[in-house]
């Protein structure tokens, strides 16, 4: 527990005064006590000299038979409260009894008689306080008159004692008031004192509690919290900077949030910790752009797929998922990318049809993020699985280019602890940080798909060739099966060019290209290599009648009649073949002997197919 400043400034006021009451009264009872009893011990010294010089003076006088009446005025002369006469066996001895109170001698007298010493002490009787003295009147030769010639004593000998009280209850009176002032006045200016003190520290206090409350709403988050400035000191000053501090952060945080909240798609709730909700803001924003940093460094789109696949199994905890592509080509179809974690998982969660007709997708066709959650009968595309109508989604759609490029499906199941819909707009940016990157992709894809295709023909290049030879010879090398190379050119083609225009000569071109794609298989290689010539690699020629191949195209083209240009244009070829490995070591040095054999159909008259023979190949050819 911590004690409060102004009740350990009061507690420590009420200790001191409380010790210096008790001192300043003990110091001051000790000496009016000193004082009280050394004045009455000289009021009652003085007045038993006076008895007994007046007792001395009676028996002088012979009138020591009125000693009583001489000993009640001295009690009412000298103010005293009673006096009285005893004495010694040896007055008795000599002179008698005496009076009847001069007989009956208490304690303290008794002692004083025998020892001749006096004594003193304090009574309390009746109320009041009395001091009470018992002085002994000792036997002296040296005075005048001389005792000895009297009394039949020796010197020293006691003869007798005078008992006097007074009372002191004046005195002590006095001394209470006194104290009591002396209480009074250290307890006033202790008062004073307190309430000055506590006048200052108030907004001392004040402003430590206030400070702590401000301090305690700002680690709950709330920085709004002002601190009121009470006085005009150092005090208010910590006030003021305290608000300034607490707008700062306020303003501050604010700003963050706002700023954050636009790129995260989450603003602090009502009543959510602000600093809490900035920080978790902050975090995402940051793993958003770590994974931006992540994807634009990906080499294919199915890579940044299967990072934001991870993202949404792993951060966000839905691990039953579709991203489909739409088919940039076939622009109406969609291709389940990848499905649970799974690439090319296929159409789990999606009506087959929407692969061949995207349409069938509402997301796709919309662009509208479809809530399956809230209307299960929204999308008729969905598939849950048989027999289970507890399966819901959402489906996101990812915009690249103006048009939907992605879908991202969430598979829900409600009641399963994971508020799939709630974790939407999360998942969104990451979508929007993918989808620039997703459409650069695309498009390098798309460009450098162009890049290896020839526009006019829609074969591959040149560079195409350049581009996936290796792949190609590694393949057949691995395998071990010989590849086939044929060089292709039409013959006296700059004649159809001068003769018809050259709008025929690209007819021309174009009717060669079709007709070598027909016949040839699919895994064989089709390559418009220059202006009207053509290269085709036949891939595992072993057992394959390369050379029917070649006289098949070389006959086709013969037989074939070109319609362009208002004619009918009937062409003929020249084919020159080499094989790879049988006739070169490498690709290209295969390449260059197909050509020299093209080179020798030429020679030989055309529109025929000649396979390379090593005495084609000269010393003076090679390069
Ligand atoms: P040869 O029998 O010796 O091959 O005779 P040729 O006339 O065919 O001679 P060559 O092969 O050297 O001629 C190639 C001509 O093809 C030159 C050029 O004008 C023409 N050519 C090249 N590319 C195109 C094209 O894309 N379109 C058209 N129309 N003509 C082209
Ligand atoms: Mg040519
Ligand atoms: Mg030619």
């Amino acid at each position: 527990m911590i004690m409060k400043l102004n009740t350990k400034v009061t507690t420590s006021f009420a200790l001191i005064s409380t010790g210096l009451i008790i001192m300043l009264v003990a110091i001051n009872l000790y000496a009016f006590r000193t004082f009280s009893i050394a004045s009455s011990t000289d009021h009652i010294r003085t007045a038993a000299e006076i008895v007994r010089v007046g007792l001395t003076e009676s028996m002088i006088n012979g009138v020591i038979d009125q000693r009583e009446g001489f000993l009640k005025r001295l009690v009412e002369v000298q103010g005293l409260s009673g006096a009285r006469v005893v004495r010694s066996h040896h007055v008795v001895g000599q002179f008698g009894e005496g009076t009847a109170t001069e007989m009956t001698t208490d304690e303290i007298e008794k002692q004083v008689l025998t020892d001749g010493q006096a004594r003193y002490e304090v009574v309390e009787k009746a109320g009041d306080t009395f001091f009470r003295g018992t002085i002994p009147f000792t036997a002296t030769a040296h005075g005048s008159p001389n005792c000895l010639e009297c009394h039949e004593v020796k010197e020293g000998d006691v003869l007798g004692a005078v008992t006097i009280s007074m009372s002191i209850g004046n005195l002590k009176d006095k001394a209470i008031l006194t104290v009591s002032g002396i209480i009074g006045t250290v307890a006033l200016f202790t008062l004073a004192a307190l309430l000055l003190v506590s006048r200052l520290i108030r907004p001392l206090s004040l402003t430590a509690d206030n400070v702590k409350k401000a301090v305690h709403k700002a680690l709950d988050g709330d920085f709004t919290t002002k601190v009121k400035k009470i006085t005009d000191d150092e005090m208010g000053q910590i006030a003021q900077d305290m608000n300034r501090l607490l707008a700062f952060l306020d303003e501050g945080l604010n700003a963050i949030g706002a700023n954050v909240a636009r790129l995260t798609n989450r603003a602090p709730q009502p009543g959510e910790n602000l600093l809490d909700a900035t920080t978790d803001m902050v975090d995402g924003l940051t793993r958003a752009s770590i994974f931006k940093q992540a994807i634009e460094e990906d080499e294919s789109k199915e890579e940044i797929l299967q990072r934001l696949a991870r993202v949404i199994a792993t951060d966000y905890g839905v691990t039953e998922y579709s991203i489909y592509e739409i088919d940039p080509q076939k622009k109406n179809q969609m291709v389940p990318t990848i499905v649970d974690g799974e690439l090319g998982g296929g159409c789990k969660w999606c009506d087959p049809q929407i692969l061949v007709r995207g349409d069938g997708c509402r997301a796709r066709r919309t662009g509208h993020v479809i809530d399956g959650i809230s209307d299960p009968d929204i999308c008729y595309s969905f598939r849950p699985p048989e027999g289970c109508d507890s399966y819901r989604y959402v489906c996101i759609p990812v915009i690249q280019a103006g048009s939907v490029g992605n879908v991202v499906q969430l598979i829900a199941k409600p009641g399963c602890g994971i508020d799939t819909l709630a974790q939407v707009p999360f998942i969104k940016v990451y979508l929007r940080e993918a989808a620039p990157v997703l459409e650069t992709k695309r498009l390098m894809a798309t460009l450098k798909e162009s890049s290896l295709r020839d526009p006019m023909t829609g074969l591959n290049n040149r560079r195409f060739l350049e581009e996936y030879i290796d792949t190609l010879v590694a393949n057949a090398d691995r395998r071990q099966i010989g590849l086939t190379i044929m060089m292709l050119d039409l013959d006296h083609f700059k004649m159809v060019n001068d003769t018809y225009g050259h709008d025929a000569g690209d007819d021309v071109i174009k009717a060669l290209a079709k007709v070598l794609r027909q016949t040839v298989r699919a895994s064989d290689m089709v390559i418009r290599f220059g202006g009207e010539e053509f290269l085709v690699v036949l891939v595992d020629t072993v057992g394959t009648p390369a050379q029917e191949v070649a006289e098949k195209i070389r006959s086709t083209i013969e037989s074939m009649e070109i319609i362009t240009a208002g004619t009918k244009l009937k062409k003929t070829i020249s084919i020159g073949s080499a094989e790879y490995p049988k006739d070169a070591d490498t690709f290209w040095q295969a390449l260059k002997f197909a050509d020299v054999a093209l080179y020798e159909a030429k020679e030989q008259g055309r529109n025929r197919v000649i396979h390379f023979a090593p005495e084609m190949w000269t010393d003076d050819q090679s390069y």
